[in-house]
């Protein structure tokens, strides 16, 4: 039975990457080594580490001023690397749209004055709020936000004008999946288990000015962003075998035509599945239509049996992980750049055959 994974993340990765990381995994390259039994001194792996870079900068076209690092700890040390970087005027703005702004704007408080300046907290986080950039504080260090809300399936259609404050943004489970504008942003971050590979590395796009020397400020050395740009993040030992597989995720997104090609394909998948929820008279989707995300689809029938029959019977027939975040409930299903068109295909047609059988 073929099996369509719709996890959150960790989350599906291309057939296409698996198989070439399964042919290559004894012998990379004729080095007669797997990627991870090489030292990250060595030549093999100096390779592998700077074409995951350069094939990152060539396909988000990253402007010159950035660097990319790669590093460990996931988006949830971002959330503790932010303040304690790019602390000047010692405050920075939020906009809590979910579970992940809110513990970005929580976890700062520890640094420095958090303000929150809009929250959709008050409706369960369905929508982003309008906003109002008078309302914003031109001496923020920083404003945060959380671009594709993973659990709640929102996303911002558009960015919030920063003026001169540099806009920082969450984007672990949208990155790659749409071209950006990456001189809009300070800094983009990303764990890279929802979009861009395995777990275990997380990639921050960071403009060079923002790049503060903490140095004797009571900031660790390791959470320091300057440490990893002066060496190439290969300050210690960095997630060899993630970074690897990224690079090979990104070969394959430039192979499908890049960015611009994903947009279309993700959008082609989201329009199937909102499609079938909006014209269902017992699935309905969670988010209002201008805020929905291209990458996580919530919806819920409104009665929990049922929701619990369903994600049962989508298991049995290979459509798993279709649980919604324990937070929340109901189902969610996550189609991110490696999930086939055909997947989201037949989980309409097996949604659609479950309506029949239950209304
Ligand atoms: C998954 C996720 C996180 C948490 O990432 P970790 O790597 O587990 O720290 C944070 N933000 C967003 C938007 C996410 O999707």
């Amino acid at each position: 039975m073929k099996i369509y994974n719709f996890s959150a993340g960790p989350a599906v990765l291309p057939e296409e990457v698996l198989k070439r990381a399964a042919l290559e995994m004894c012998d990379h390259g004729g080095s007669g080594q797997s990627v991870m039994e090489m030292s990250h001194r060595s030549k093999e792996y100096e390779a592998i580490h700077n074409e995951c870079i350069a094939l990152l900068r060539e396909v988000m076209a990253i402007p010159d001023n950035y660097k990319v690092l790669l590093m460990q700890g996931g988006a949830h040390t971002q959330f503790d690397m932010l303040p304690l970087n790019l602390k000047k005027n010692g405050k920075a703005d939020f906009i809590v749209t979910g579970q992940w702004a809110k513990k970005a704007y929580s976890e700062a408080k520890n640094y420095l004055a958090a303000n929150l300046i809009a929250s959709s907290e008050d409706k369960t986080f369905c929508y982003i709020p309008e906003l109002d950039s008078a309302k914003f504080d031109k001496d923020a260090d920083y404003l945060h936000i959380c671009e594709n809300n993973t659990i709640f399936g929102t996303k911002y259609p558009t960015l919030p004008d920063t003026g001169d404050v540099p806009l920082v943004s969450d984007q672990s489970s949208c990155i790659l999946s749409v071209p950006v504008d990456v001189a809009k942003y300070g800094i983009i971050y990303a764990c890279a288990q929802k979009n861009m590979g395995p777990s275990g590395l997380t990639v921050v796009i960071i403009r060079e000015d923002l790049i503060q020397d903490v140095k004797g400020q009571g900031v660790p050395t390791m959470m320091q962003y300057k440490t990893h740009a002066d060496n190439n993040s290969l300050y210690n030992t960095p997630p060899t075998y993630a970074i690897y597989m990224c690079g090979l995720v990104l070969k394959w997104i430039k192979a499908k035509g890049g960015l611009a090609a994903m947009k279309l394909h993700n959008e082609k998948k989201a329009a199937i599945l909102y499609d079938y929820l909006d014209g269902s008279k017992l699935f309905k989707s969670t988010v209002e239509p201008k805020y929905r995300s291209l990458m996580n689809v919530p919806f819920v029938t409104g009665n929990e049996e049922i929701d619990k029959k369903f994600i049962a019977e989508a298991k049995a027939a290979g459509f798993v992980n279709l649980g919604g975040h324990r937070s929340v409930g109901g189902m969610r299903a996550s189609i991110y750049n490696a999930m086939p068109i055909e997947g989201v295909q037949a989980l309409v047609d097996f949604m659609a055959k479950f309506e029949k059988e239950n209304n």
